[in-house]
């Protein structure tokens, strides 16, 4: 049976995904912890088969564990696999589109983009280059975070820096979480049953983002450069003034490594809970009366708000607002929390849902904008992204 593998890298964990030439799910694979004490492997098929094993290893051998735990435990003959759809953070200025990797050149081009995503493009790359270079029989796609957002217009893609800084070095806002907020995209037009959808996209996972759909394109993404700007995250900190890291070097000699280690793991949730960054853990200690779980949850709500208000005012009609992702699409209550006290609209939302589905329409009939819970699946679209590039490539061999 012919297979599709999708690869998603990330900075410590590493997603993988099995399907069939049709799409269909055979199993999910995870490797966390890489580079820190305890990296754990499991895979389930989608019978509840589960595999696990644990063993200490870093990034640099990460392509070769992967390929030895998933041949040693038979989860699929890399001879079956024809398409491979790997991750890549960052496309930069230079890839406005997904593509089909031709050859060596392409895979450089990808390395030449990493001081702007250094946490995760030198390893999207490196694996993408082990498996191209080791199975050539494979079609290997490259699908950008940031392709989705190409259609931003200047005004909200140009930071008020100077311009030279965007011309000589491509500074601005390139987004990310893009082929989540795309998978949303194509759920809205079946839901709403129409091609030119205006809606708002909140992906609330570790990482998180606010995304402005209008007429199908992407208008505005909270995130900026890098993924770690715009709302609170888990461990992120999002926006802030750029003047506190001019303090911190210039007055408290902290190093510019120090203060992106900082903002990038150190802020966020965990940064004001201080004991972790999942909002279980924060409901937990909400429960308990933890003062600071109780600040945590209040400024994460408040950020959402705050990005809510700024793109309903963006555009003429918003029709629907969407929760995607960990935290969207499992607290209710978050939710509640949002729409409570929200001025600028009449939102009305169920009491409560029993049990999520796919797709939620959890607002009442009397709402002014209709408010969705819709499971995200990042990788179901990453196959389809790939599929869609091999047939167009096809079809252009035959003409
Ligand atoms: P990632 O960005 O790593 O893919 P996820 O989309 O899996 O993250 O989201 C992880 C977040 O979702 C964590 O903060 C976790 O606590 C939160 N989450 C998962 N289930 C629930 C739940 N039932 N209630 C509240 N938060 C939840």
């Amino acid at each position: 049976m012919k297979k599709i593998l999708i690869l998603n890298v990330g900075s410590s964990s590493c997603k993988f995904q099995l399907f069939t030439e049709d799409l269909t799910l055979l199993g999910k694979g995870l490797i966390d912890k890489i580079g820190i004490k305890g990296t754990n492997f499991s895979y389930e098929n989608i019978n509840g088969n589960l595999i696990k094993k644990e063993e200490n290893f870093d990034h640099q051998v990460l392509a070769e564990k992967l390929k030895s735990f998933i041949s040693e435990n038979n989860i699929c003959d890399f001879n079956d696999v024809y398409l491979m759809a790997h991750r890549i953070v960052m496309g930069g200025e230079l890839f406005k589109e997904n593509i089909l990797v031709e050859d060596k050149n392409t895979i450089n081009k990808i390395i030449s983009l990493s001081p702007l995503a250094p946490l995760h493009q030198p390893y999207n790359a490196s694996l993408l280059e082990e498996f191209f270079t080791k199975y050539n029989h494979i079609t290997h796609a490259a699908i950008f975070d940031t392709t989705f957002h190409t259609t931003i217009p200047e005004e909200n893609y140009l930071f008020s820096i100077p311009l030279d800084f965007y011309k000589k070095h491509q500074i601005r806002r390139y987004g990310a979480h893009g082929t989540s907020h795309q998978y949303i995209l194509e759920q809205m037009k079946k839901i709403l049953g129409k091609e030119n959808v205006t809606f708002i996209n909140l992906h609330l996972g570790n990482g998180a983002s606010v995304c402005l759909i209008e007429n199908s394109k992407s208008k505005n993404i909270s995130m900026g450069l890098t993924p770690l700007g715009g709302l609170m995250m888990g461990t992120r900190s999002g926006d802030l003034d750029p003047s506190v890291i001019f303090y911190l070097m210039n007055q408290k000699n902290y190093s510019p490594k120090d203060i992106e280690n900082i903002f990038i793991k150190k802020s966020g949730l965990l940064g004001i809970y201080e004991e972790s960054s999942d909002m279980r853990d924060i409901l937990k200690g909400i429960s308990q009366n933890n003062k600071k779980a109780i600040l945590a949850r209040k400024m994460f709500v408040q950020r959402i708000k705050n990005y809510l208000a700024m793109y309903l005012n963006e555009t003429k009609k918003v029709e629907a607002i969407v929760f995607t992702a960990g935290i969207g699409e499992n607290d209710y209550d978050l939710i509640k929390e949002i729409f409570n006290n929200f001025f600028l609209k009449k939102i009305i939302l169920k009491d409560k849902i029993e049990v999520i589905q796919k797709v939620n329409l959890i607002s009442k009939e009397e709402s002014e904008i209709k408010i969705y819970i819709i499971k995200t699946n990042e990788e179901l679209n990453m196959a389809r992204i790939a599929k869609n590039l091999l047939k167009n490539k096809e079809i252009k061999i035959e003409e």
